[in-house]
């Protein structure tokens, strides 16, 4: 007889496949998983430098600047610096890391429209002269500290579908870009380009074609009054898979070609991508340990060595993790809760795991990015340490 698979069989068969999948290629984080202490995020370099190298395969005109906040360990972009990464920074504490590698400022850019001014000042004196806007105040401020510099407005573009919209915050209409193009060059700066940002964990291409097809009107519009663009950078927004399957590189990038060729007749001079998550993102998994269990009403509880505000922030955001854990046995539903004693410390609702036991290991899969860079120290708890393997 053949037996119907439940929402708990689906989800949890996923986890187990996800993390069978994800060890059996990395023997140094199998062996690491049991014996280090929670809670520790192990990341695989070589996977790593494998996923810039996939980008890069798959958008060989692109250049790729990491977006460093997603993971800023040393390791990590030591790593990319050496298969050749560019870097895209938003603070001084981030620049000093990467030019601590060694990388060359010329593989450097800041991208984050409104910067403090004493980072713009530091990064123009370390030789970094690419830097994003999108208004009139911070073109006159990286006048002022940043002369001649270079600089690519920030336009909107829909983030509806990404799991973490950016557009809300930063961005302007196409008018507005092109009159602080213009502005930037009567103050000495050199107007060279556009960027987007089509949302963090993007999964619907609709986004995409929007922003380069408007890209391209506004690239046109900026030639008709004497702009002459170089640059179009199409941020981040590439997605990992997390309790879902999401969109792989090569459809984003395969996706993305096509829209190139048919919106830009001449290819822009240079193009740049930011990706964050799709370099990091799965290439890391959380060690975690059950710490307790409950039952409360008809609700299942169990409680982890870590949370929200020790690395799971994403998931105030709606990023859900697969869960893995090394028993056998009937599934039920759980409430996971983090390590704190705040209400709001809740990692997930509606995961499905066996009957785990006090001091069990749960693997949170798909950890690599926006997670150690989230953490406090909140209550005392401490931040999952980072391992690269
Ligand atoms: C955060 C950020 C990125 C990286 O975004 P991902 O979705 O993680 O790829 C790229 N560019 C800018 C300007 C950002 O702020």
């Amino acid at each position: 007889m053949e037996r119907t698979l439940s929402a708990g069989d689906i989800q949890f068969g996923y986890a187990k496949r996800y993390f069978e999948e994800f060890i059996s290629s990395r023997p140094k984080i199998r062996e690491a998983l049991n014996k280090v202490e929670t809670p520790a995020i192990l990341m695989d370099l070589e996977g790593i430098k494998a996923r810039y190298v996939q980008i890069r395969y798959h958008l060989p005109e692109v250049n790729v600047y990491y977006a460093v906040k997603a993971n800023d360990h040393i390791d990590v972009l030591r790593a990319l610096a050496e298969v050749g990464s560019g870097f895209e920074v938003a603070s001084s504490g981030e620049l000093e890391k990467v030019l601590s590698l060694k990388v060359p400022p010329e593989r450097v850019i800041s991208s984050n429209p409104v910067k403090p001014e004493e980072f713009i000042d530091f990064a123009y004196r370390s030789g970094v002269n690419r830097f994003a806007v999108d208004s009139f105040t911070e073109v006159e401020k990286i006048a002022r500290v940043a002369p001649r510099s270079r600089v690519y407005v920030r336009v909107t573009v829909p983030n509806e579908g990404s799991d973490w919209p950016l557009s809300r915050k930063f961005g302007v209409d196409p008018e507005t870009a092109l009159d602080i193009l213009e502005f930037a060059k009567e103050k000495g700066l050199v107007p060279v380009g556009i960027t987007f940002h089509v949302g963090s964990q993007c999964n619907n291409l609709r986004n995409w074609f929007i922003a380069v097809r408007d890209s391209s009107y506004l690239w046109e519009r900026a030639r008709s009054r004497g702009l002459r663009l170089m640059v179009l950078n199409m941020g981040g927004g590439i997605p990992v898979r997390y309790l879902y399957e999401s969109l792989r590189v090569e459809d984003v990038a395969y996706y993305v070609k096509g829209l190139l060729r048919k919106y830009f007749s001449v290819p822009p001079y240079e193009l740049q991508i930011e990706p964050g998550r799709g370099i990091v993102g799965d290439q890391g998994v959380l060690v975690t340990r059950v710490i307790g269990k409950a039952k409360r009403g008809e609700e299942n509880w169990v409680y982890l060595d870590t949370g929200v505000f020790n690395g799971l922030a994403e998931t105030l955001g709606g990023i859900r993790y697969p869960m893995f854990l090394e028993r056998e046995g009937d599934l039920k539903e759980w409430v996971v809760g983090g390590v704190s004693c705040d209400s709001l410390d809740v990692i997930a609702r509606n995961i499905y795991l066996p009957e785990p036991e006090v001091g069990d290991r749960v693997y949170i899969l798909s950890a690599g990015a926006y997670t150690s860079v989230y953490a406090s120290e909140f209550n005392g708890f401490p931040k999952p340490k980072v391992i690269c393997l």
